[in-house]
């Protein structure tokens, strides 16, 4: 396995919920972080302090991964990125019939767009130094259809053919791309869902963000694995 030792890691989404779990938890395995976040300032500069603390360097950085000029500078600002965590994201629980054009639109550009676009910016460093671990954020909403609505899942489905497309076109180059899909992780995104109740889970309890981030480290020290969608669900969706 790899050593975390002086990488850099960007988490997008870091302020809160799982990316915030697994900004700490990388920070923990070695690496120094950046921590981007959306609108809440006070959470990233907490999470931010937790990691200086923890002896690793960190920089807490605002910008919206859904769009490309907030994610060059977001890329620049960083500077060279070794292991990247697509882990923004955003949910609109809504019955079929309420969605708009708008909704599609935010869920697939907040959810799948910044991946690609997030992806393609740090691309060309983890390129030049024949190294890279990109992990993303999907659901089980990808495989099942999920608790919260058709353009939630397919933003997600989405995201597993990027991870294919990248894991193969990249795995000569020393880059691993994998994903996680997740159900049901206690966070904000899922308790404020009304749909997302533990009676779902064949194991009988929400996740924990702590279990999700053990995932996401091992994928990032982890130099065989990619191409691959890793379920953390308690046993919703069993493949
Ligand atoms: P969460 O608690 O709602 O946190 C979302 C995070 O994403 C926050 O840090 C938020 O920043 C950030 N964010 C939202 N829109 C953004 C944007 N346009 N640009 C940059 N950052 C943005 O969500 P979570 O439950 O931790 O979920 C994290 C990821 O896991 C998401 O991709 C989600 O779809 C996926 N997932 C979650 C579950 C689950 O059960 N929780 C299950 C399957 C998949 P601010 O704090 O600044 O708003």
């Amino acid at each position: 396995m790899d050593t975390l030792n002086g990488k850099v890691a960007l988490v997008t989404g870091a302020s809160r919920g799982i990316g915030r779990a697994i900004a700490l938890a990388l920070a923990e395995a070695g690496a120094d972080v950046v921590v981007n976040y959306l609108s809440r300032s006070r959470e990233a500069q907490e999470v931010e302090s937790q990691i200086t603390r923890l002896g690793r360097r960190c920089i807490a950085i605002q910008a919206d991964v859904s769009m490309r000029s907030d994610v060059d500078r977001l890329v620049a600002s960083a500077g060279p990125i070794d292991i990247l965590v697509n882990n923004a994201g955003i949910a609109r629980p809504q019955p079929i019939e309420d969605i708009t054009e708008q909704d599609w639109d935010d869920l697939i550009d907040v959810n799948l767009k910044s991946v690609f676009l997030v992806t393609q910016a740090v691309l060309p460093g983890m390129r030049a130094r024949q190294w890279g671990r990109i992990v993303n954020l999907s659901s089980v909403a990808a495989q099942v259809g999920g608790v919260v609505g058709p353009h939630y899942a397919a933003s997600k489905a989405g995201i597993l053919g990027l991870t294919r497309y990248y894991a193969r076109h990249l795995a000569k180059e020393g880059i691993r791309v994998n994903a996680i899909a997740p159900a049901l992780i206690e966070t904000e995104m899922v308790t404020s869902n009304p749909n997302a109740q533990p009676a779902r889970i064949p194991v009988g309890r929400f996740g924990s963000v702590d279990e999700v981030a053990q995932v996401a480290v091992m994928l990032a020290r982890n130099g065989y694995m990619t191409g691959q969608t890793i379920n953390v669900n308690g046993g919703w969706f069993m493949n």
